[in-house]
């Protein structure tokens, strides 16, 4: 059976949009560097897939990320479909100004929910962060760019350990109060579960955000980015971010960080007559390609079920 039986659910969103992260988020956290023009190729082919959304690469420092070094080169090479988004994240006002210059319409700021991660990351406390941030998201809403804040840690943080609800909504409230467009709630070490994510979200209501201005990213660290996923439709949430193949959670990795692969995410969508617009079996073998390319088989479980054996796509 390569589809799920289709038994829709009760107060569930009609329709879904899936933010497409293998790109950004899952390249720069695999261990090998992809050339430019496969880049380019996995875009398209994700495009071709139904992906309306995909985040496409970073203006952080070529030095720190050297995996999305290319970003220039890779987004002079994109065809831009009419109808999709190429998001791209930007880490600081230097990243803006390189995005701008490369005609980007879509950015994404990067933001931590901890102090710790802030400094770890940003090398920057919360309140500095914010100060970094405010004359970004305006420039870009200036120049007529829409603009993610992500929110990471939300539900944890190696250091802080528990990170409590009202200081997640404090720092998602900043970022819509500096403008962003949409705020991306980051489960960035996957330890959140379904009803940790309703009582963000129910706290999130209480100070006035609404449905429409929130994603999702949730990682499947610890195999709970499903059920978050449908705690978080339940409450209303229609955008849901994953990578391709799982991109960026490779088990074999040193650097896994457990991104929901789209697959797998797709497979429960359709099973719950969610429409998401994009083809499974395309996306399948997009990412068994992909997978040749790094060298190791995808950690997605719908991609193992239906790619087949990794060794007889070889070349394709
Ligand atoms: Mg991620």
């Amino acid at each position: 059976m390569r589809r799920p039986p289709r038994v829709p659910a009760p107060d569930l969103p009609a329709r879904v949009t899936i933010y497409e992260v293998g790109p950004r988020d899952g390249l720069q956290n695999e261990a090998t560097t992809v050339p430019t023009d496969v880049k380019a190729e996995f875009i398209a082919r994700l495009v071709a897939c139904g992906l309306a959304e995909v985040e496409t690469t970073s203006f952080v420092r070529p030095e720190r990320v050297p995996q999305l070094a290319d970003a220039e080169a890779l987004l002079a090479r994109v065809d831009r479909a009419p109808g999709v988004r190429y998001p791209v994240l930007v880490p600081n006002a230097r990243g803006l100004d390189r995005a701008l210059a490369a005609g980007v319409t879509d950015i994404a700021v990067f933001a931590s929910a901890t102090e710790t991660f802030a400094r770890r990351n940003l090398n920057r406390g919360l309140d500095e962060q914010w100060a970094m941030f405010a004359p970004v998201v305006a420039r870009a809403q200036a120049a007529g760019v829409r603009v993610r804040g992500y929110l990471s840690m939300c539900f944890g943080d190696p250091w802080e350990t528990e990170v409590p609800i009202t200081q997640v909504v404090e720092g998602g409230l900043r970022l819509l109060e500096l403008g962003c467009d949409e705020l991306a709630i980051g489960d960035t070490i996957g330890v959140g579960t379904a009803g940790h994510v309703t009582a963000l979200l129910d706290a999130l209501a209480t100070r006035g955000v609404m449905a429409g201005q929130l994603a999702v990213h949730f990682h499947d660290t610890y195999g709970q980015a499903l059920a978050n996923t449908v705690a978080a439709l339940r409450w209303g949430v229609t955008t849901v971010d994953a990578s391709a193949g799982g991109l960026g959670g490779c088990p074999y990795a040193d650097s896994a960080t457990g991104n929901l692969a789209t697959e797998d995410l797709v497979w429960l969508l359709d099973g719950l007559g969610v429409e998401a617009g994009v083809d499974l079996d395309a996306l399948v073998a997009t990412s068994v390609w992909m997978a040749d390319r790094l060298g190791r088989p995808s950690p997605s479980r719908v991609v193992r079920a239906l790619g087949g054996d990794p060794a007889t796509h070889a070349g394709t």
